[in-house]
């Protein structure tokens, strides 16, 4: 048996459809059954032809898990590996992926803002559900989309942002829309993914600008335009 064949876990796609340009894909497992998962967490699915010499892996966050199963919701764009692996996979198929894993989860906290864009939103939605009252009542949302029908079902105070055919990298409208938040006078906690350049320029203003302690700003880039696979 091969190193990788001992670190992943062989799923059976239970469910594969799409709204907007977003696939959502169920995943069944025994093995998966008592993996720990915290809202926020991802998994690492092989997306390259099984038997490579190289596997070829891509993150994706778990948008809901129970029982043996976990969803994924993942944003088509571009003909990369992970994108091609997304719009071909069907019920029945099979992949090997990781179990959940990783630090980009809540803290306690007097209250919660998630910003970022479509990739970053399937984080946010099992945060925002995991958290408890008041915590989420508190809690404000900022994600920027291309279009509604890209807008995944989040709980809470959400500010939807729409792209209007700009560029996801280096949003200038996503940092815009933080600015324009009326946020309590304590820092609360941040939680802030997707596009890198956009991630650093959202953490700069709520340091520089709001004097929001770094470590209260946790950042976590997805993606960035020349990069392939950011983990
Ligand atoms: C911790 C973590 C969690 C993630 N969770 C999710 C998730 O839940 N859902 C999801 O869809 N993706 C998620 N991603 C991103 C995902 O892992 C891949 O980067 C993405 O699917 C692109 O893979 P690819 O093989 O299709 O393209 P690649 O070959 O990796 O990249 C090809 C090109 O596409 C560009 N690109 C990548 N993503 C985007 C984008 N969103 N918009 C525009 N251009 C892009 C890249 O910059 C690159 O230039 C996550 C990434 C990380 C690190």
């Amino acid at each position: 048996m091969k190193l990788w064949e001992m670190l992943f876990v062989r799923a059976t796609v239970d469910r594969a459809e799409s709204t907007g340009r977003f696939r959502h894909v169920r995943l069944r497992a025994g093995a998966l059954r008592d993996a720990e998962w915290r809202p926020g967490q991802q998994v690492r699915l092989h997306v390259g032809a099984e038997g490579a010499l190289a596997p070829v892996l891509r993150t994706y966050s778990v948008w809901d898990r129970a029982g043996d199963t976990v969803e994924l919701r993942v944003l088509l764009h571009g003909d990369g590996p992970g994108a091609r692996w997304t719009a071909a996979v069907r019920a029945g198929d099979e992949v090997l992926l990781s179990k959940p894993k990783g630090d980009f989860v809540t803290r306690t906290a007097p209250y919660h803002l998630f910003v970022g864009e479509e990739t970053a939103s399937v984080a946010f939605g099992p945060m925002l559900r995991a958290l408890p009252e008041p915590e989420r009542a508190a809690s404000r949302a900022v994600v920027e989309v291309a279009g509604p029908e890209d807008r995944l079902d989040l709980d809470g105070d959400v500010t939807w942002v729409q792209r209007d055919g700009e560029s996801a990298a280096d949003s200038k409208g996503l940092v815009r829309a933080v600015q324009l938040l009326d946020l309590p006078g304590e820092p609360g906690r941040a939680y802030v993914a997707g596009e890198a350049r956009t991630v650093q320029a959202v953490r700069q203003h709520l340091v520089r600008d709001r004097g929001w302690p770094r470590r209260s700003v946790l950042t976590k880039p997805f993606w960035t335009p020349g990069k392939r696979g950011m983990e």
